[in-house]
C-alpha cells in the first residue's frame, strides 16, 4: 500500500540519490577500513532511515510495507553494509517492540530508536541453537521483580554498537520447547552482558557481528515483551516473517545493481572486435538475470501488498526470501563471469558484492528453513 504517491516518491528520490551520490562512491572506503564513515551515519539518521517502520506518532515515518520494499530496492543497490547499519533496528530489533510490546515500552524505547539515538539487535541464534531456534539454552530465571539472563548468543548483527537487544531467553526451564521462550528488551550497559570481537566474515566488510554473553544479567520485570512469559518465541517470527520481505527486496536491489554493473561493462569490454555484449552467451546471461530480477521484484512487491492488507504472508514471505536470494546468488556468479578476470579482482568491486550477497541464503532463516516453513503451511492448508 502506497499512502501517498507523491510523497513517497520524492522519498525515493532522495534515496536514490543519496546511494548514488555518497554510499556507492563510499563503498571502497567501507570495504578498506571495515567502518561507515560516521558522517554517513549522521546522514541517514537525518533522513529518518532508522525510524522508517517506526510509527509516526513515535517519531519515525510509518512505511507501509509496499513503501518500505521500494525504499529497500534502492537501498540494496549499495554495499549491504550501509542497509545493515539501520537494518536491525527498523527491522528484527524494532519489531518485537512494535509488534507485541506494551504500551509503556513503545513510549520508551520507539523514539529513540526512530531517531537513531538507540540501536537494537535482535538476539535468537546460539552456538547449539541456529535453524533449530526454539531449542535455545540461554535462560530467564524469575526472582522478584527481575530476571536473572544466563547464556550465549551468537552471530549478533550490531552486536558492538547495540544501545538495546531483543532477546529470546528460556523462561520456562520445564518446557524445552518454543513455548518456553520469552523475549526481552535488555539495555546493553547493564552488568553481566559482554560482546565478543567482531566475527572475521567472509564479506559485508563495515557490518559487524559478534557473539554476546549474558553473566548473571538481572533485567526488570517489565522488560518482558508484551508482559506475558511464553510469547517469545511467536514474536521472533512474527518479526522473522516481516523481516524476510525486507531481506527479499535488499536482494532484488543487489541483483539489479550488479547487473547494472555487468551491462555497462559488457557493453565497453571488446574482444574480437566488438563489445562482449554483442555475444549472444552473454546476453544469455544478462537476460536470464534481468528475468529473474523482475520476477523476484514482482514476488516482493505482492506479498508486501498483502501484508499491508493484513493478509496471513508466512508462506510468500519465504517465497520472496528464498527465491530473491538464490537468485541474488546466482546473478552474482553470472556478473563475476561477465566481467571475465577482471570479475575475480577486487578493482570493479563485483567480486566484493560476490561474497557480500551470500549471507543473504544464510541468515533470517536459511534457504532450507524457508523450504520447510513453505511445504509446512501448503501441507497445513490441505489437511
Ligand atoms: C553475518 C551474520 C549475521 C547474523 N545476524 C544475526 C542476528 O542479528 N541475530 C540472530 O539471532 N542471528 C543472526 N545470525 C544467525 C543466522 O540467522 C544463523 O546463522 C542461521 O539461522 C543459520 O543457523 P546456523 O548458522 O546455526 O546453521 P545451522 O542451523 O547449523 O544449519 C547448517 C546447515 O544445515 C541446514 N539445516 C538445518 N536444519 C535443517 C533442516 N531441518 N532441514 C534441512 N536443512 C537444515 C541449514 O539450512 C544449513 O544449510 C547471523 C548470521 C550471520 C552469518
Amino acid at each position: 500500500m502506497i499512502r501517498d504517491p507523491e510523497i513517497t516518491q520524492a522519498f525515493l528520490d532522495s534515496v536514490r540519490t543519496f546511494v548514488n551520490e555518497r554510499l556507492i562512491p563510499a563503498e571502497n572506503t567501507v570495504a578498506e577500513t571495515d567502518q561507515i564513515p560516521e558522517e554517513i551515519v549522521q546522514e541517514m539518521k537525518a533522513m529518518g532511515l532508522f525510524g522508517l517502520t517506526v510509527p509516526e506518532e513515535y517519531g519515525g515515518l510509518g512505511v507501509t510495507m509496499e513503501e518500505e520494499s521500494l525504499i529497500m530496492f534502492e537501498m540494496g543497490r549499495a554495499s549491504p553494509a550501509f542497509r545493515s547499519l539501520f537494518g536491525t533496528t527498523v527491522g528484527i530489533g524494532s519489531q518485537g517492540i512494535l509488534i507485541d510490546g506494551t504500551q509503556a515500552q513503545k513510549d520508551h524505547y520507539l523514539p529513540k530508536l526512530a531517531s537513531g539515538e538507540l540501536t537494537a539487535s535482535f538476539a535468537l541464534t546460539e552456538p547449539e541453537a541456529g535453524s533449530d531456534a526454539g531449542s535455545l539454552r540461554t535462560s530467564a530465571r524469575r526472582e522478584g521483580d527481575v530476571y536473572i539472563v544466563n547464556g550465549s548468543k551468537r552471530f549478533i548483527t550490531n552486536a558492538p554498537t547495540a544501545g538495546i537487544f531483543t532477546l529470546m531467553a528460556r523462561t520456562d526451564p520445564n518446557n524445552k520447547g518454543s513455548g518456553g521462550v520469552s523475549a526481552f528488551i535488555v539495555d546493553a550497559k547493564t552488568p553481566g552482558i559482554t560482546v565478543g570481537k567482531p566475527d572475521k566474515k567472509m564479506g559485508q566488510r563495515g557490518a559487524h557481528t559478534a557473539d554476546v554473553n549474558f553473566d548473571n544479567v538481572r533485567v526488570p520485570a517489565e522488560n518482558i515483551i508484551g508482559g506475558k512469559e511464553g510469547m517469545g518465541f511467536k514474536t521472533a517470527m512474527k518479526v522473522l516473517e516481516k523481516g524476510r520481505i525486507h531481506i527479499a527486496a535488499i536482494c532484488v536491489g543487489a541483483a539489479e545493481r550488479m547487473l547494472e554493473d555487468a551491462l555497462k561493462y559488457a557493453m565497453e569490454r571488446r574482444q574480437f572486435g566488438q563489445p562482449i555484449a554483442e555475444f549472444q552467451l552473454v546476453q544469455a546471461m544478462l537476460a536470464d538475470s534481468k528475468m529473474e530480477a523482475y520476477a523476484a521484484r514482482c514476488m516482493v512487491i505482492d506479498a508486501a501488498r498483502r501484508r499491508d492488507n493484513g493478509e496471513n504472508v508466512s508462506t510468500e514471505a519465504s517465497c520472496c526470501k528464498l527465491f530473491a536470494s538464490e537468485i541474488c546468488g546466482k546473478v552474482a556468479d553470472r556478473a563475476v563471469q561477465i566481467f571475465g578476470g577482471s570479475g575475480y579482482v577486487a578493482d570493479h568491486g563485483i567480486e566484493r558484492f560476490y561474497r557480500d550477497v551470500r549471507l543473504f541464503r544464510l541468515y533470517e532463516g536459511t534457504s532450507q528453513i524457508q523450504q520447510l516453513v513453505i511445504a509446512r503451511n501448503m501441507i497445513k492448508a490441505a489437511s
